[in-house]
């Protein structure tokens, strides 16, 4: 398959690993929006987070949680983190291998909230909401 995080569990290209587990592995991102900047990955290939199991999906985020506090243990100047996943191209996933993004922040980094990454909901209105969480549990 032509992947290429499926090609760096392999060993066929390198990466920088922070952690790895039976069934993940994180390394730094090539490309990093901060220092620390992690990616953590499922090794069984998955093109997107919901094409996992829930049980795969616990498996991925204990990983997630262990690699955070190393992160949060071991930077300097990390006060916090920003943990976030983009789930297909309409969300701007640009690697079709399922992949945690781990940020590691600080006060004075400049970097946005999640609620910066899209704003266009059409109401809050509580009615409104009601609706939505109907649809979604119906
Ligand atoms: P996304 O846009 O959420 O699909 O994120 C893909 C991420 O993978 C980007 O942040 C890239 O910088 C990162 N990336 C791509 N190739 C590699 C690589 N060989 N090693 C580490 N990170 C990579
Ligand atoms: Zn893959």
């Amino acid at each position: 398959m032509d992947c290429i995080f499926c090609k760096i569990i392999a060993g066929e290209i390198p990466c920088y690993k922070v952690y790895e587990d039976e069934n993940t592995l994180a390394f730094l991102d090539v490309a990093p929006c901060a220092d620390g900047h992690t990616m953590v990955i499922p090794k069984k290939h998955a093109a997107a987070f919901v094409e996992m199991s829930p049980e795969e999906s616990g498996e991925l985020f204990k990983a997630v949680n262990i690699v955070s506090n190393q992160i949060m243990e071991k930077m300097e100047n990390v006060t916090g983190l920003t943990i976030g996943m983009n789930t297909y191209e309409s969300a701007g996933q640009t690697v079709m291998h399922t992949h945690v993004h781990i940020f590691p922040r600080n006060e004075n980094d400049g970097g946005g909230t999640t609620h910066s990454i899209v704003n266009n909901a059409k109401s809050s209105d509580s009615e409104y909401l009601k609706k939505i969480s109907e649809q979604l549990t119906k």
